[in-house]
């Protein structure tokens, strides 16, 4: 599992076209609750294969469209799936969440947002976030996610690869959430329920770090 730092797409990287995966890729597996599913590589929440992306056709490791942002950081539409990433997406200072946690809690977030009982907390939990963003602000002149692509596009290739974005996070707008929620359907639904983020986020974690072991068959 490795971690997500604001990144931008430099040199010939930036003209590689993302696709979506095929459907019939051999490592998405049915649900009998939904769609086909991938694992996301960073976050490891699982994402139907429509909103999966991976670095290009043949790569069998995808990321659900929050994690692969990171990468693209300020781009409009970097997936081709017609989401305005770039204005959807706000920088935020918070260094005490690791940016895969930041993305789990986004996508808990979107389910809980949608359930009666959690929507006030989760509420709660989204105007936090926001409020962040403005130590982005005062701390790095802007939270919009272009002015930081300007910024890392200006620099050397050196100045680049020592850019310290450690505590930098995107916070995503609660309308992408609800369009992803509602692309996304059920397969999330463990997450509405408050209490359990702690404990969902841990597992999580553990199955990204440790592998799936004997909790899921290979
Ligand atoms: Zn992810």
């Amino acid at each position: 599992m490795k971690d997500l730092f604001l990144s931008i797409r430099r040199g010939p990287s930036a003209v590689a076209a993302m696709r979506r995966p095929k459907a019939s890729n051999p490592e998405a597996s049915a649900s009998s609750t939904g769609p086909l599913t991938v694992r996301c590589e960073s976050c490891g929440i699982a994402v139907p294969t429509a909103l999966a992306i991976s670095a290009d056709a043949e790569s069998k490791k995808h990321q659900c469209e929050l994690c692969a942002s990171y990468s693209t950081a300020g781009e409009k539409d970097s997936s081709n799936r017609g989401r305005d990433m770039a204005t959807q997406s706000l920088v935020a200072v918070v260094p005490e969440i690791c940016a895969t946690d930041m993305n789990l809690l986004h996508w808990a977030l979107a389910v809980a947002l949608e359930d009666p009982s959690e929507r006030e907390r989760a509420m709660q939990v989204s105007q936090r976030l926001q409020a962040r963003m403005y130590d982005a602000k005062h701390g790095y002149g802007s939270m919009r996610a272009p002015a930081y692509r300007e910024a890392m596009g200006f620099l050397s290739d050196g100045e680049y690869a020592m850019r310290d974005v450690t505590e930098l996070r995107l916070v995503f707008s609660p309308a992408l959430m609800q369009k992803l929620q509602a692309e996304v359907g059920q397969s999330h639904g463990e997450f509405m329920n408050c209490d359990r983020w702690t404990e969902l986020t841990q597992s999580t974690r553990r199955l990204m770090v440790d592998g799936p072991g004997d909790a899921e068959p290979k």
